[in-house]
């Protein structure tokens, strides 16, 4: 099926915190057995944090595929509007705000997921976030925060 452009989610460190976070190709990443359940889980040669193939699914089972859902997200991080995200990209405005907002509770993944996949900066990635809550409507989500980490796998 095509070349996913995505990198996986097993070639980049999820720590928030650590120095190699969100960067590919550091080889920084090793396998480190599996869990009970028969997970491959890996481990940061850096800062020494483990964590399992699976942890980028925060969007698994959407129509659209975890790399559609990315893109949109990071176009969206980049400044361009929802209208020119629907020209483009074919997805319609309010399902790439409820990806976003999806997003926003999980934070630290979809910011590792775009920052080890795209050229975001964290101005852009904070603009992003902020858009959450400017078009949130009723029910506004609190603003996004960075968790304290919190057992990666
Ligand atoms: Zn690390």
């Amino acid at each position: 099926m095509g070349n996913p452009t995505l990198v996986p989610s097993s070639s980049f460190c999820w720590n928030a915190s650590c120095s190699a976070y969100g960067q590919v190709d550091l080889g920084n990443i090793r396998k480190f057995g599996r869990t009970p359940a028969g997970v491959q889980r890996y481990q940061c040669r850096i800062c020494h944090r483990t964590f399992v193939e699976t942890i980028g699914t925060v969007f698994y089972g959407r129509r659209r595929s975890q790399e559609t859902i990315i893109e949109c997200l990071a176009l969206l991080a980049e400044r361009n509007s929802l209208a020119a995200i629907h020209r483009v990209k074919g997805v319609k405005e309010e399902t790439v705000m409820a990806w976003l907002r999806t997003a926003a509770a999980h934070v630290e993944r979809i910011e590792a997921l775009l920052l080890a996949n795209y050229k975001l900066t964290r101005a852009q990635l904070d603009a992003m976030w902020v858009y959450v809550g400017n078009k949130g409507e009723k029910g506004a989500m609190p603003k996004p925060t960075i968790a304290a980490p919190s057992g990666a796998a």
